[in-house]
């Protein structure tokens, strides 16, 4: 009995320093995320951030975001419904509200329809950008 709420404790660590961390970081992988949490515990595996992010996805304490460039899941901490600006080059995440602003004019080019779902717009970070000037 004693294991079985020690285990919960330790849940309840991960789950409340996992949330921590990805208020910080805004959007995170399961990877970031125990990268950055090592730093605290060293003992962290790959299996149990992935057991706590899945865990706070399915009771709604944090969302979940587009996936990043390798594919992997990623998560939000803006619980709030919000579009996103995606880096095609560095895949880079930023929370923005365009289709709150648009969706008189969407609905109108789409012949009344409704837009499900947020939006996601692609392009290129003012980071990548530059890179891609000085490059050339
Ligand atoms: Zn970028
Ligand atoms: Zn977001």
């Amino acid at each position: 009995m004693i294991s079985v709420t020690s285990e919960n404790a330790r849940q309840t660590k991960y789950c409340s320093a996992i949330k921590g961390a990805l208020k910080i970081k805004g959007h995170a992988t399961n990877n970031e995320l125990l990268i950055e949490l090592r730093r605290v515990f060293p003992e962290l595996s790959a299996t149990t951030v992935h057991r706590a992010t899945a865990r706070l996805a399915s009771r709604g304490e944090i969302a979940v975001a587009p996936s990043a460039k390798d594919g992997s899941m990623r998560y939000d901490s803006n619980l709030e419904p919000h579009d996103h600006f995606l880096c095609s080059s560095c895949h880079l995440l930023r929370d923005i509200d365009v289709k709150s602003k648009l969706n008189a004019i969407l609905k109108r080019s789409i012949c009344d329809c409704q837009v499900s779902g947020r939006l996601i717009i692609e392009g290129l970070c003012s980071s990548c950008e530059r890179a891609l000037l000085t490059v050339k």
